[in-house]
Protein backbone atom coordinates (compact mmCIF):
# COMPACT_ATOMS: atom_id res chain seq x y z
CA UNK A 1 0.00 0.00 0.00
CA UNK A 2 0.69 3.96 -0.09
CA UNK A 3 1.38 3.72 3.33
CA UNK A 4 4.38 1.26 3.54
CA UNK A 5 7.88 3.74 4.25
CA UNK A 6 11.32 2.72 3.65
CA UNK A 7 13.48 3.39 5.93
CA UNK A 8 17.63 2.34 6.20
CA UNK A 9 19.42 0.85 8.77
CA UNK A 10 21.64 2.23 11.35
CA UNK A 11 25.16 1.86 10.01
CA UNK A 12 26.63 -0.11 12.84
CA UNK A 13 23.44 -2.25 12.37
CA UNK A 14 23.84 -2.67 8.61
CA UNK A 15 27.18 -4.01 9.23
CA UNK A 16 25.67 -6.44 12.05
CA UNK A 17 23.05 -7.52 9.43
CA UNK A 18 25.95 -8.33 6.86
CA UNK A 19 27.73 -11.22 9.36
CA UNK A 20 24.42 -12.75 10.11
CA UNK A 21 23.41 -12.87 6.34
CA UNK A 22 26.89 -14.43 5.37
CA UNK A 23 26.37 -16.68 8.85
CA UNK A 24 29.80 -16.39 10.01
CA UNK A 25 28.11 -17.99 13.58
CA UNK A 26 28.64 -21.78 12.72
CA UNK A 27 25.80 -22.22 15.75
CA UNK A 28 23.12 -21.25 13.34
CA UNK A 29 20.01 -23.01 16.10
CA UNK A 30 20.31 -20.44 18.56
CA UNK A 31 18.22 -18.09 16.18
CA UNK A 32 15.55 -19.61 17.98
CA UNK A 33 16.69 -18.88 21.06
CA UNK A 34 17.44 -15.69 20.46
CA UNK A 35 13.03 -15.26 19.52
CA UNK A 36 12.29 -17.07 22.20
CA UNK A 37 14.44 -15.16 24.56
CA UNK A 38 12.69 -11.69 23.52
CA UNK A 39 8.87 -13.18 23.50
CA UNK A 40 10.26 -14.04 26.81
CA UNK A 41 10.83 -10.50 27.94
CA UNK A 42 7.90 -9.04 26.09
CA UNK A 43 5.72 -11.43 28.63
CA UNK A 44 7.64 -10.58 31.38
CA UNK A 45 7.45 -6.74 30.99
CA UNK A 46 3.17 -7.26 30.41
CA UNK A 47 3.44 -9.10 33.12
CA UNK A 48 4.41 -6.15 35.13
CA UNK A 49 3.13 -3.55 33.33
CA UNK A 50 -0.71 -4.73 34.11
CA UNK A 51 0.35 -5.20 37.92
CA UNK A 52 1.75 -1.53 37.98
CA UNK A 53 -0.43 -0.06 35.81
CA UNK A 54 -4.19 -1.06 36.97
CA UNK A 55 -5.80 1.16 34.48
CA UNK A 56 -4.14 -1.25 31.59
CA UNK A 57 -6.57 -2.71 30.19
CA UNK A 58 -5.14 -6.29 28.66
CA UNK A 59 -6.03 -10.08 29.47
CA UNK A 60 -3.05 -11.29 30.87
CA UNK A 61 -4.73 -14.95 31.85
CA UNK A 62 -2.77 -17.05 28.81
CA UNK A 63 0.59 -15.31 28.31
CA UNK A 64 2.61 -18.02 26.15
CA UNK A 65 4.56 -18.14 23.03
CA UNK A 66 3.70 -20.15 20.18
CA UNK A 67 6.05 -21.57 17.38
CA UNK A 68 4.66 -22.39 13.92
CA UNK A 69 6.03 -24.23 11.18
CA UNK A 70 4.65 -24.21 7.47
CA UNK A 71 6.64 -27.03 5.53
CA UNK A 72 5.54 -26.27 2.06
CA UNK A 73 6.39 -22.59 2.48
CA UNK A 74 9.07 -22.97 4.45
CA UNK A 75 8.62 -20.49 7.49
CA UNK A 76 8.57 -20.79 10.86
CA UNK A 77 7.22 -18.37 13.31
CA UNK A 78 7.71 -17.02 16.80
CA UNK A 79 4.36 -15.66 18.32
CA UNK A 80 3.94 -13.91 21.75
CA UNK A 81 1.07 -12.13 23.35
CA UNK A 82 3.39 -9.81 25.52
CA UNK A 83 3.85 -6.28 25.40
CA UNK A 84 4.37 -5.56 21.42
CA UNK A 85 6.24 -2.23 20.25
CA UNK A 86 5.02 0.65 18.96
CA UNK A 87 6.08 2.18 15.52
CA UNK A 88 8.77 4.08 16.86
CA UNK A 89 10.05 1.24 19.16
CA UNK A 90 10.49 -0.89 16.35
CA UNK A 91 12.50 1.63 14.75
CA UNK A 92 14.50 2.64 17.74
CA UNK A 93 14.47 -1.05 18.70
CA UNK A 94 15.27 -3.34 15.72
CA UNK A 95 16.14 -0.40 13.05
CA UNK A 96 19.19 0.24 15.53
CA UNK A 97 21.85 -1.12 17.60
CA UNK A 98 21.72 1.10 21.17
CA UNK A 99 24.59 -1.32 22.64
CA UNK A 100 27.51 0.64 23.44
CA UNK A 101 30.79 -0.67 22.03
CA UNK A 102 29.60 -1.89 18.53
CA UNK A 103 31.60 0.02 16.47
CA UNK A 104 34.51 -1.18 18.36
CA UNK A 105 33.43 -4.61 18.21
CA UNK A 106 33.05 -4.30 14.61
CA UNK A 107 36.49 -2.64 14.20
CA UNK A 108 37.83 -4.96 15.57
CA UNK A 109 36.10 -8.41 13.62
CA UNK A 110 37.42 -6.49 10.55
CA UNK A 111 40.91 -7.03 11.90
CA UNK A 112 40.24 -10.43 12.78
CA UNK A 113 41.27 -12.65 10.46
CA UNK A 114 41.06 -16.17 12.60
CA UNK A 115 37.60 -17.00 11.56
CA UNK A 116 36.81 -18.89 15.43
CA UNK A 117 38.24 -15.43 17.10
CA UNK A 118 35.69 -13.49 15.20
CA UNK A 119 32.90 -15.76 16.00
CA UNK A 120 33.95 -15.64 19.69
CA UNK A 121 33.33 -12.28 19.64
CA UNK A 122 30.47 -11.78 18.21
CA UNK A 123 29.39 -14.52 20.41
CA UNK A 124 30.30 -12.18 23.20
CA UNK A 125 28.49 -9.21 21.93
CA UNK A 126 25.26 -11.05 21.18
CA UNK A 127 23.25 -10.42 18.35
CA UNK A 128 19.22 -10.93 19.16
CA UNK A 129 16.83 -10.94 16.83
CA UNK A 130 19.53 -10.27 13.67
CA UNK A 131 20.45 -13.70 14.15
CA UNK A 132 17.35 -14.32 12.20
CA UNK A 133 19.02 -13.91 9.17
CA UNK A 134 21.56 -16.35 9.67
CA UNK A 135 18.74 -18.90 8.40
CA UNK A 136 16.07 -16.13 6.79
CA UNK A 137 16.26 -14.41 3.32
CA UNK A 138 13.68 -12.25 4.80
CA UNK A 139 11.72 -11.43 8.12
CA UNK A 140 8.34 -10.18 8.64
CA UNK A 141 7.21 -8.68 11.85
CA UNK A 142 3.98 -7.56 13.27
CA UNK A 143 3.21 -6.34 16.50
CA UNK A 144 0.79 -4.28 18.68
CA UNK A 145 2.17 -2.77 21.76
CA UNK A 146 -0.51 -3.40 24.96
CA UNK A 147 -3.00 -0.60 25.10
CA UNK A 148 -2.36 0.83 21.01
CA UNK A 149 -5.12 -0.19 19.16
CA UNK A 150 -2.63 0.33 15.65
CA UNK A 151 0.20 -2.35 14.92
CA UNK A 152 3.00 -2.20 12.63
CA UNK A 153 4.53 -4.28 10.09
CA UNK A 154 8.19 -4.42 9.69
CA UNK A 155 10.34 -6.29 7.00
CA UNK A 156 13.39 -7.15 5.37
CA UNK A 157 15.94 -8.90 3.81
CA UNK A 158 18.26 -7.52 5.78
CA UNK A 159 20.46 -5.90 3.28
CA UNK A 160 20.23 -2.17 3.41
CA UNK A 161 16.78 -1.24 4.37
CA UNK A 162 13.62 -2.34 5.67
CA UNK A 163 9.85 -1.62 5.00
CA UNK A 164 7.32 -0.10 7.78
CA UNK A 165 3.57 0.05 7.87
CA UNK A 166 0.60 0.59 9.61
CA UNK A 167 -1.67 -2.53 10.22
CA UNK A 168 -5.11 -2.32 11.71
CA UNK A 169 -6.20 -6.17 12.82
CA UNK A 170 -3.26 -7.60 14.12
CA UNK A 171 -3.36 -9.08 18.04
CA UNK A 172 -1.78 -7.60 20.81
CA UNK A 173 2.20 -8.74 21.00
CA UNK A 174 4.54 -9.80 18.47
CA UNK A 175 4.74 -12.56 15.47
CA UNK A 176 7.99 -13.05 13.74
CA UNK A 177 7.70 -14.86 10.56
CA UNK A 178 10.98 -16.15 9.31
CA UNK A 179 11.29 -17.13 5.50
CA UNK A 180 13.50 -19.88 5.61
CA UNK A 181 16.31 -19.67 3.17
CA UNK A 182 16.10 -21.98 0.20
CA UNK A 183 19.60 -23.61 0.38
CA UNK A 184 19.25 -24.93 3.97
CA UNK A 185 16.14 -27.35 2.21
CA UNK A 186 17.68 -29.96 1.69
CA UNK A 187 20.30 -30.21 4.65
CA UNK A 188 18.56 -32.76 7.42
CA UNK A 189 20.39 -30.36 9.86
CA UNK A 190 18.96 -27.07 9.30
CA UNK A 191 15.52 -28.38 9.06
CA UNK A 192 13.79 -25.63 11.19
CA UNK A 193 10.15 -26.63 10.18
CA UNK A 194 10.85 -29.69 11.70
CA UNK A 195 9.19 -31.01 14.99
CA UNK A 196 11.86 -32.84 16.23
CA UNK A 197 14.48 -30.01 15.55
CA UNK A 198 12.23 -27.62 17.04
CA UNK A 199 11.66 -29.60 19.96
CA UNK A 200 15.58 -30.70 20.48
CA UNK A 201 16.61 -26.98 20.30
CA UNK A 202 14.21 -25.35 22.62
CA UNK A 203 14.56 -28.31 24.65
CA UNK A 204 18.29 -27.97 24.97
CA UNK A 205 18.28 -23.46 25.05
CA UNK A 206 15.02 -22.44 26.21
CA UNK A 207 13.75 -25.16 28.84
CA UNK A 208 13.60 -22.91 31.60
CA UNK A 209 12.02 -20.19 29.84
CA UNK A 210 8.94 -19.26 32.97
CA UNK A 211 6.00 -19.32 30.28
CA UNK A 212 4.94 -21.82 28.57
CA UNK A 213 6.66 -22.62 24.18
CA UNK A 214 3.51 -24.32 22.62
CA UNK A 215 3.47 -26.07 19.08
CA UNK A 216 0.92 -27.56 17.25
CA UNK A 217 1.60 -30.82 15.86
CA UNK A 218 0.03 -33.15 13.98
CA UNK A 219 -0.84 -36.77 15.85
CA UNK A 220 -2.40 -39.77 13.59
CA UNK A 221 -4.29 -41.99 16.13
CA UNK A 222 -5.23 -46.03 16.19
CA UNK A 223 -7.48 -45.27 13.48
CA UNK A 224 -5.77 -43.17 11.15
CA UNK A 225 -6.83 -40.22 11.69
CA UNK A 226 -5.01 -36.96 11.78
CA UNK A 227 -5.37 -34.63 14.75
CA UNK A 228 -4.04 -31.47 15.67
CA UNK A 229 -2.61 -31.52 19.05
CA UNK A 230 -1.69 -28.76 21.38
CA UNK A 231 2.14 -29.44 23.11
CA UNK A 232 4.04 -27.88 26.22
CA UNK A 233 7.37 -28.02 24.93
CA UNK A 234 9.20 -26.51 27.91
CA UNK A 235 9.17 -28.12 31.59
CA UNK A 236 9.02 -23.92 32.76
CA UNK A 237 10.63 -24.48 35.79
CA UNK A 238 12.46 -21.37 37.59
CA UNK A 239 16.41 -22.71 37.68
CA UNK A 240 16.73 -20.21 40.90
CA UNK A 241 14.49 -22.19 43.41
CA UNK A 242 15.41 -25.44 42.46
CA UNK A 243 18.22 -26.95 44.76
CA UNK A 244 21.57 -26.71 43.34
CA UNK A 245 21.59 -30.63 43.07
CA UNK A 246 18.41 -30.88 41.12
CA UNK A 247 19.73 -28.71 38.42
CA UNK A 248 22.06 -29.88 35.49
CA UNK A 249 25.11 -27.99 34.39
CA UNK A 250 24.12 -27.68 31.16
CA UNK A 251 20.35 -25.70 32.78
CA UNK A 252 22.75 -23.50 34.56
CA UNK A 253 24.25 -22.69 31.26
CA UNK A 254 21.31 -22.19 28.81
CA UNK A 255 19.96 -19.93 31.66
CA UNK A 256 23.09 -17.79 32.28
CA UNK A 257 22.97 -17.48 28.21
CA UNK A 258 19.48 -16.23 28.33
CA UNK A 259 20.37 -13.92 31.34
CA UNK A 260 23.36 -12.41 30.08
CA UNK A 261 23.08 -12.73 26.50
CA UNK A 262 26.46 -13.87 26.29
CA UNK A 263 26.86 -17.16 23.82
CA UNK A 264 29.69 -18.86 25.77
CA UNK A 265 29.55 -20.70 29.33
CA UNK A 266 29.81 -18.92 32.60
CA UNK A 267 33.25 -18.98 34.50
CA UNK A 268 31.44 -19.28 38.06
CA UNK A 269 27.96 -20.32 39.09
CA UNK A 270 26.71 -19.16 42.90
CA UNK A 271 23.19 -20.08 43.47
CA UNK A 272 22.30 -19.15 47.01
CA UNK A 273 19.29 -19.13 49.18
CA UNK A 274 18.19 -16.73 52.27
CA UNK A 275 16.17 -17.86 54.99
CA UNK A 276 14.65 -15.51 58.05
CA UNK A 277 12.91 -12.68 58.10
CA UNK A 278 14.46 -11.14 54.32
CA UNK A 279 13.71 -14.73 52.32
CA UNK A 280 15.22 -14.38 48.41
CA UNK A 281 17.13 -16.75 45.85
CA UNK A 282 19.78 -15.67 44.26
CA UNK A 283 21.49 -17.57 41.14
CA UNK A 284 24.70 -15.22 40.15
CA UNK A 285 27.23 -16.11 37.12
CA UNK A 286 30.25 -14.56 36.72
CA UNK A 287 31.32 -14.31 33.03
CA UNK A 288 34.43 -16.11 31.90
CA UNK A 289 35.63 -12.82 29.65
CA UNK A 290 35.11 -9.15 30.18
CA UNK A 291 32.23 -7.52 28.35
CA UNK A 292 33.22 -5.02 25.82
CA UNK A 293 31.53 -2.27 27.73
CA UNK A 294 33.24 -2.91 31.17
CA UNK A 295 34.80 0.37 31.07
CA UNK A 296 32.81 2.38 29.51
CA UNK A 297 30.14 5.33 31.00
CA UNK A 298 26.74 3.69 29.97
CA UNK A 299 27.84 0.16 31.02
CA UNK A 300 25.22 -2.65 31.52
CA UNK A 301 25.02 -4.25 35.13
CA UNK A 302 23.94 -7.54 35.48
CA UNK A 303 21.92 -8.49 37.77
CA UNK A 304 17.75 -8.55 37.23
CA UNK A 305 15.19 -8.31 40.45
CA UNK A 306 12.04 -10.39 40.52
CA UNK A 307 9.56 -10.63 43.27
CA UNK A 308 7.82 -13.52 44.24
CA UNK A 309 8.90 -14.57 40.68
CA UNK A 310 7.85 -12.27 38.80
CA UNK A 311 10.03 -9.79 36.81
CA UNK A 312 10.79 -6.51 37.96
CA UNK A 313 14.10 -5.02 36.38
CA UNK A 314 17.04 -5.56 34.43
CA UNK A 315 20.08 -4.12 35.32
CA UNK A 316 19.19 -3.48 38.83
CA UNK A 317 21.79 -1.29 40.53
CA UNK A 318 20.88 -1.29 43.81
CA UNK A 319 22.06 -4.79 43.81
CA UNK A 320 25.75 -4.86 42.89
CA UNK A 321 27.87 -2.36 43.30
CA UNK A 322 29.87 -0.66 40.39
CA UNK A 323 33.06 -2.59 40.79
CA UNK A 324 31.05 -6.11 40.27
CA UNK A 325 29.03 -4.76 37.19
CA UNK A 326 30.21 -8.10 35.28
CA UNK A 327 28.26 -10.33 37.80
CA UNK A 328 25.29 -11.71 35.99
CA UNK A 329 22.07 -13.01 37.05
CA UNK A 330 18.74 -13.34 38.90
CA UNK A 331 18.04 -11.95 42.23
CA UNK A 332 14.36 -13.03 43.39
CA UNK A 333 13.11 -11.05 47.11
CA UNK A 334 10.22 -12.61 48.72
CA UNK A 335 8.79 -9.98 50.65
CA UNK A 336 9.03 -6.35 48.44
CA UNK A 337 6.47 -4.98 46.93
CA UNK A 338 6.15 -5.13 43.03
CA UNK A 339 5.42 -1.38 42.83
CA UNK A 340 9.20 -0.65 43.75
CA UNK A 341 10.92 1.78 41.73
CA UNK A 342 14.95 2.05 41.00
CA UNK A 343 14.85 5.21 43.82
CA UNK A 344 13.06 3.22 46.60
CA UNK A 345 15.01 0.23 46.03
CA UNK A 346 18.51 2.21 47.06
CA UNK A 347 17.02 3.56 50.22
CA UNK A 348 15.91 0.07 51.43
CA UNK A 349 17.45 -1.68 53.80
CA UNK A 350 16.63 -5.28 52.92
CA UNK A 351 18.09 -4.64 50.00
CA UNK A 352 20.93 -3.03 51.28
CA UNK A 353 21.33 -5.99 53.13
CA UNK A 354 20.82 -8.13 50.63
CA UNK A 355 23.38 -6.54 48.69
CA UNK A 356 25.93 -6.53 51.33
CA UNK A 357 25.56 -11.06 51.52
CA UNK A 358 25.42 -11.11 47.78
CA UNK A 359 28.87 -8.98 47.37
CA UNK A 360 30.42 -11.21 50.29
CA UNK A 361 29.65 -14.63 48.76
CA UNK A 362 31.11 -13.32 45.22
CA UNK A 363 33.94 -12.60 46.72
CA UNK A 364 34.27 -16.02 48.55
CA UNK A 365 33.38 -17.52 45.64
CA UNK A 366 36.67 -15.57 44.04
CA UNK A 367 38.83 -16.26 46.92
CA UNK A 368 37.95 -19.81 47.24
CA UNK A 369 38.39 -20.34 43.36
CA UNK A 370 42.09 -19.58 44.15
CA UNK A 371 42.81 -22.17 45.76
CA UNK A 372 40.59 -24.47 44.21
CA UNK A 373 40.96 -23.69 40.65
CA UNK A 374 44.16 -21.57 40.36
CA UNK A 375 43.49 -21.01 36.59
CA UNK A 376 39.99 -20.02 36.60
CA UNK A 377 41.11 -17.65 39.23
CA UNK A 378 43.44 -16.26 36.92
CA UNK A 379 40.93 -16.40 34.32
CA UNK A 380 39.12 -14.16 35.88
CA UNK A 381 41.60 -11.69 37.12
CA UNK A 382 42.67 -10.97 33.93
CA UNK A 383 39.54 -10.07 32.88
CA UNK A 384 37.85 -8.06 35.77
CA UNK A 385 40.72 -7.40 38.24
CA UNK A 386 40.93 -3.89 36.80
CA UNK A 387 37.23 -3.55 38.11
CA UNK A 388 37.18 -5.07 40.79
CA UNK A 389 40.33 -3.04 42.67
CA UNK A 390 38.06 0.07 42.00
CA UNK A 391 36.28 -1.86 44.90
CA UNK A 392 39.09 -0.96 47.09
CA UNK A 393 38.44 3.09 46.64
CA UNK A 394 35.07 3.04 47.69
CA UNK A 395 33.95 -0.37 49.10
CA UNK A 396 36.24 0.48 52.65
CA UNK A 397 33.59 -2.51 53.92
CA UNK A 398 35.43 -5.40 52.05
CA UNK A 399 38.26 -3.48 51.03
CA UNK A 400 40.43 -6.10 52.91
CA UNK A 401 38.43 -9.43 51.50
CA UNK A 402 39.00 -7.16 47.88
CA UNK A 403 42.81 -6.84 48.66
CA UNK A 404 42.85 -10.92 49.43
CA UNK A 405 41.34 -11.79 46.60
CA UNK A 406 43.63 -9.49 44.04
CA UNK A 407 46.85 -9.96 42.82
CA UNK A 408 50.17 -8.14 40.74
CA UNK A 409 52.93 -7.88 38.94
CA UNK A 410 56.13 -7.97 40.97
CA UNK A 411 59.81 -8.69 40.10
CA UNK A 412 59.60 -12.07 42.10
CA UNK A 413 58.57 -13.44 38.48
CA UNK A 414 57.85 -12.33 35.04
CA UNK A 415 55.72 -14.84 34.57
CA UNK A 416 53.44 -15.18 37.84
CA UNK A 417 51.05 -12.54 39.77
CA UNK A 418 51.58 -12.30 43.24
CA UNK A 419 49.01 -11.89 46.39
CA UNK A 420 49.97 -9.44 48.87
CA UNK A 421 49.62 -12.30 51.23
CA UNK A 422 52.28 -14.16 49.54
CA UNK A 423 54.71 -11.12 48.92
CA UNK A 424 54.54 -10.54 52.41
CA UNK A 425 55.81 -13.81 53.59
CA UNK A 426 59.02 -13.46 51.03
CA UNK A 427 59.47 -10.11 52.63
CA UNK A 428 63.19 -10.31 53.53
CA UNK A 429 65.25 -9.55 56.87
CA UNK A 430 65.24 -5.86 57.68
CA UNK A 431 62.68 -5.33 55.07
CA UNK A 432 60.09 -2.77 56.82
CA UNK A 433 57.83 -1.59 53.75
CA UNK A 434 55.62 -3.19 51.00
CA UNK A 435 57.50 -1.52 47.88
CA UNK A 436 55.41 -0.77 44.29
CA UNK A 437 56.29 1.27 41.30
CA UNK A 438 53.51 2.46 38.87
CA UNK A 439 54.13 2.70 35.57
CA UNK A 440 52.49 2.77 32.10
CA UNK A 441 54.00 -0.93 31.38
CA UNK A 442 55.77 -3.54 33.15
CA UNK A 443 59.07 -2.82 30.51
CA UNK A 444 59.16 1.55 31.49
CA UNK A 445 59.00 0.23 35.43
CA UNK A 446 61.94 -2.01 34.73
CA UNK A 447 63.97 0.42 33.17
CA UNK A 448 63.39 2.85 35.92
CA UNK A 449 66.77 3.82 37.47
CA UNK A 450 64.15 3.90 40.95
CA UNK A 451 64.59 0.22 40.84
CA UNK A 452 68.21 -0.54 40.89
CA UNK A 453 69.08 -0.52 44.62
CA UNK A 454 65.83 -2.44 45.20
CA UNK A 455 67.65 -5.05 43.10
CA UNK A 456 70.71 -5.08 44.26
CA UNK A 457 69.40 -5.25 47.60
CA UNK A 458 67.39 -8.50 46.74
CA UNK A 459 63.74 -6.29 47.62
CA UNK A 460 60.88 -7.30 45.71
CA UNK A 461 59.02 -4.94 44.02
CA UNK A 462 55.30 -4.47 42.97
CA UNK A 463 54.54 -3.33 39.16
CA UNK A 464 51.56 -1.56 39.28
CA UNK A 465 50.50 -0.53 35.60
CA UNK A 466 47.08 0.00 35.73
CA UNK A 467 46.12 3.47 35.86
CA UNK A 468 43.79 2.89 39.25
CA UNK A 469 46.63 1.49 41.01
CA UNK A 470 47.64 4.91 41.64
CA UNK A 471 44.56 5.22 43.49
CA UNK A 472 43.76 2.80 45.63
CA UNK A 473 47.45 2.36 47.05
CA UNK A 474 46.52 5.68 48.70
CA UNK A 475 43.56 5.12 49.96
CA UNK A 476 44.67 1.46 51.17
CA UNK A 477 47.87 2.61 52.60
CA UNK A 478 48.88 -0.79 54.14
CA UNK A 479 48.56 -4.69 54.24
CA UNK A 480 49.32 -6.40 57.29
CA UNK A 481 50.59 -3.65 59.13
CA UNK A 482 52.99 -3.22 56.28
CA UNK A 483 53.16 0.41 54.69
CA UNK A 484 52.57 0.45 50.85
CA UNK A 485 55.62 2.40 49.87
CA UNK A 486 56.11 3.68 46.38
CA UNK A 487 59.84 3.49 44.87
CA UNK A 488 60.08 6.48 43.30
CA UNK A 489 58.74 8.73 46.00
CA UNK A 490 60.58 10.81 49.00
CA UNK A 491 63.24 9.42 50.76
CA UNK A 492 63.81 5.18 50.51
CA UNK A 493 65.79 4.16 53.04
CA UNK A 494 66.47 0.18 52.10
CA UNK A 495 69.60 0.15 54.76
CA UNK A 496 69.80 -1.17 58.01
CA UNK A 497 70.43 0.67 61.33
CA UNK A 498 73.83 -1.06 61.64
CA UNK A 499 74.43 -0.38 57.44
CA UNK A 500 73.62 2.60 58.39
CA UNK A 501 75.92 3.77 61.08
CA UNK A 502 79.09 1.71 59.20
CA UNK A 503 78.19 3.98 56.18
CA UNK A 504 78.34 7.08 58.15
CA UNK A 505 81.91 8.09 57.68
CA UNK A 506 81.72 7.60 54.26
CA UNK A 507 78.80 9.39 53.51
CA UNK A 508 79.82 12.87 55.48
CA UNK A 509 83.00 12.53 53.43
CA UNK A 510 80.68 12.13 49.99
CA UNK A 511 78.99 15.15 51.54
CA UNK A 512 81.81 17.15 51.80
CA UNK A 513 83.29 15.91 48.36
CA UNK A 514 80.43 16.46 46.42
CA UNK A 515 79.14 19.59 48.08
CA UNK A 516 80.34 22.26 45.65
CA UNK A 517 79.22 20.04 42.19
CA UNK A 518 75.76 19.50 44.22
CA UNK A 519 75.59 23.49 44.75
CA UNK A 520 76.42 24.22 40.79
CA UNK A 521 73.68 21.54 40.14
CA UNK A 522 71.45 23.07 42.10
CA UNK A 523 71.68 26.37 40.82
CA UNK A 524 71.72 25.61 37.27
CA UNK A 525 68.40 23.31 37.53
CA UNK A 526 66.26 25.61 40.05
CA UNK A 527 63.82 25.60 37.62
CA UNK A 528 63.45 22.40 37.43
CA UNK A 529 63.83 21.00 40.29
CA UNK A 530 63.44 21.67 44.14
CA UNK A 531 66.54 20.50 45.51
CA UNK A 532 69.35 18.45 44.03
CA UNK A 533 70.83 15.49 46.40
CA UNK A 534 73.02 12.39 46.89
CA UNK A 535 71.47 8.96 46.65
CA UNK A 536 71.89 5.51 47.79
CA UNK A 537 69.24 4.28 45.66
CA UNK A 538 70.94 4.01 42.44
CA UNK A 539 73.85 1.56 41.39
CA UNK A 540 74.38 1.72 37.88
CA UNK A 541 72.65 5.26 36.94
CA UNK A 542 74.07 8.08 37.51
CA UNK A 543 70.98 10.33 38.85
CA UNK A 544 67.37 9.88 38.73
CA UNK A 545 64.43 12.22 39.32
CA UNK A 546 62.58 11.22 42.23
CA UNK A 547 59.23 12.80 43.74
CA UNK A 548 58.33 14.30 47.04
CA UNK A 549 56.42 11.90 49.64
CA UNK A 550 52.57 13.69 48.99
CA UNK A 551 53.76 14.48 45.13
CA UNK A 552 51.02 12.88 42.35
CA UNK A 553 53.11 10.33 40.33
CA UNK A 554 53.51 11.07 36.25
CA UNK A 555 50.87 8.77 35.62
CA UNK A 556 48.22 10.13 37.65
CA UNK A 557 49.38 13.87 36.71
CA UNK A 558 48.25 11.97 32.96
CA UNK A 559 44.99 10.79 34.37
CA UNK A 560 44.14 14.08 35.62
CA UNK A 561 45.34 15.80 32.80
CA UNK A 562 42.99 13.86 30.34
CA UNK A 563 40.38 14.18 33.10
CA UNK A 564 40.83 18.01 32.40
CA UNK A 565 41.46 19.07 35.87
P1 LIG B 1 18.22 -7.65 23.30
O1 LIG B 1 17.19 -8.71 23.54
O2 LIG B 1 19.59 -8.06 23.74
O3 LIG B 1 17.80 -6.30 23.80
P2 LIG B 1 17.48 -8.08 20.56
O4 LIG B 1 18.16 -7.78 19.28
O5 LIG B 1 17.16 -9.51 20.81
O6 LIG B 1 18.39 -7.48 21.72
O7 LIG B 1 16.15 -7.24 20.64
C1 LIG B 1 16.18 -5.84 20.53
C2 LIG B 1 14.99 -5.21 21.21
O8 LIG B 1 13.80 -5.35 20.43
C3 LIG B 1 14.63 -5.83 22.56
O9 LIG B 1 15.39 -5.26 23.59
C4 LIG B 1 13.15 -5.46 22.67
O10 LIG B 1 13.00 -4.15 23.20
C5 LIG B 1 12.68 -5.46 21.25
N1 LIG B 1 12.01 -6.74 20.94
C6 LIG B 1 12.53 -7.78 20.28
N2 LIG B 1 11.65 -8.79 20.19
C7 LIG B 1 10.54 -8.38 20.84
C8 LIG B 1 9.25 -8.97 21.13
N3 LIG B 1 8.95 -10.23 20.74
N4 LIG B 1 8.36 -8.22 21.81
C9 LIG B 1 8.64 -6.96 22.20
N5 LIG B 1 9.83 -6.36 21.98
C10 LIG B 1 10.76 -7.06 21.30
MG1 LIG C 1 17.17 -10.55 22.70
Amino acid sequence: SDQVETLEFQAEARQLLQLMVHSIYSNKDIFLRELVSNASDALDKLRLESLVDKDLSVDTSDLHIDIDVNREQRTLTVRDNGIGMSRDEVVRLIGTIAKSGTAELLQKMKETKDAVASQDLIGQFGVGFYSSFMVADKVTLVTRRAGESEATRWESTGEGTYAISPVTDAPQGTTVTLHLKPEDAEDHLFDYTAEWKIKEIVKRYSDFIAWPIRMTVERTDDEGKTNLDVETLNSMKALWARSRDEVKDDEYKEFYRHVSHDWSDPLEIIHMKAEGTFEYEALLFIPSHAPFDLFMREARRGVQLYVKRVFIMDECEALMPEYLRFVKGVVDAQDLSLNVSREILQQDRQIQLMRRRLVKKVLSTVKDMMTANPERYHTFWKEFGRAVKEGLLNDFDNQSAILDISSFASTQDPQQLTTLREYVERMKDGQQHIYYMTGESRSTIENSPHLEAFGAKGFEVLLLTDPIDEMWVDSVGEFDGKRLQSIAKGQVDLDTEEEKKNAEPEREQQKKDFAALLSYLGTALSDNVKEVRLSSRLTTSPACIVGDAQDVTPTLEKMYRAMGQ
